[in-house]
């Protein structure tokens, strides 16, 4: 069973009180929504092997698709500060984003990441003519941090997150296929618009399928924003919009926005996001995975081998893999 995530928990953003080591362990939102697309990663996560008296891998996430989101994400980052008049920070990429990129220099196909970022960012900007959102924020790092009666950090109930933008919605601003698209999953997720502005997460995805575990990440943001960082940034006026649009059950709902740019066209998928049980589910498959390859709740026969591709672990002990003599990774 989930446990309560509201025991002792407190909320504050990142700044120095809290030991590197103890933030590094601290799983990013990222991380845990995963778990339902392949366990292993949670399995060899440094959280787990921390608890299992394992040496921190350290890895940071270096894959091709997350790769690609990085380097989506930066000019739409500089776009929307530049809007906002805010610095943005020189991107900093990991040691091992770098190795990645050598090795697709080597495989002669880094023009090709390079040209699916500039597609990525030329659909960001026709998403961006359609919806004209207002800009509030942009990637807020938040994190949760639970600490045990000794007052130590835990960080099996502790989680980060990056939400890459917060912006306001008007109805009379947008297009007509936004405002046709906002239609149909209104349609589709039974809800309506309660006011003709409102605020909502929004997350840009650099492929262009829809996951489950897109709607896990938002609902997750949801969960951070919602107990503080939300209340605060009303109080100080950064949020003057209410998140909510009714379910037409009656109650009211918030949804969040995730932005597909992968595409020629932008897709928007809206996600009812304020039901947080099914996160606190993978959370918990996430906290006690098991050295398997496939999550309790993938068939077998899903995208696996896609995500595979670029998958991290594939040379860090998953099962499925191994070195050959010659030094090239193949299926066991
Ligand atoms: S390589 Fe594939 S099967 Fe192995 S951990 Fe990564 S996603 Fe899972």
């Amino acid at each position: 069973m989930p446990y309560n995530h509201k025991h002792n928990i407190k909320y504050k953003k990142y700044d120095k009180w809290i030991a590197k080591e103890i933030w590094t362990l601290i799983p990013r939102v990222t991380e845990v929504c995963g778990v339902i697309t392949c366990m292993f990663p949670a399995w060899q996560n440094d959280v787990n092997r921390t608890a299992r008296g394992e040496e921190p891998l350290n890895i940071q996430g270096a894959n091709y698709a997350s790769l690609r989101g990085t380097l989506t994400h930066y000019p739409i980052q500089e776009f929307i500060d530049g809007i906002l008049e805010v610095e943005t920070e020189p991107l900093e990429l990991s040691a091992n984003d770098n190795k990645l990129l050598a090795n697709l220099k080597k495989m002669d196909v880094l023009d090709d990441l390079y040209d699916e970022v500039a597609s990525g960012v030329d659909t960001f900007i026709k998403w961006w003519e359609m919806y004209n959102p207002i800009p509030l924020v942009s990637e807020q790092e938040i994190v949760m941090i639970s600490q045990d009666e000794n007052g130590r950090v835990d960080p099996t109930k502790s989680l980060k997150g990056t939400m890459d933008f917060i912006a306001e919605i008007h109805i009379d601003e947008l297009s007509k296929t936004a405002y046709q698209e906002l239609k149909y999953y209104s349609k589709k997720e039974d809800f309506e618009i309660l006011n003709d502005k409102f605020t909502t997460i929004i997350d840009w995805k650099s492929g262009k399928d829809a996951w489950k575990s897109h709607q896990l990440q938002l609902t997750a943001y949801d969960m951070l924003v919602n107990d503080g960082w939300w209340e605060e940034a009303e109080r100080t006026g950064l949020i003057t919009q209410p998140p909510l649009m009714r379910s037409l059950y009656g109650f009211e709902a918030r949804y969040g926005m995730c932005v597909k740019t992968g595409g020629k066209r932008p897709l928007t998928t809206i996600y009812d996001v304020g039901e947080h049980k099914d996160f606190f589910l993978a959370w918990d498959l996430f906290n006690n995975p098991e050295a398997t390859t496939y999550s309790q709740t993938q068939k077998k026969s899903t995208g696996l081998k896609r995500i595979c591709m670029f998958c991290e672990y594939r040379n860090n002990g998953c099962p499925l893999f191994s070195w050959s003599k010659q030094g090239e990774i193949q299926l066991t």
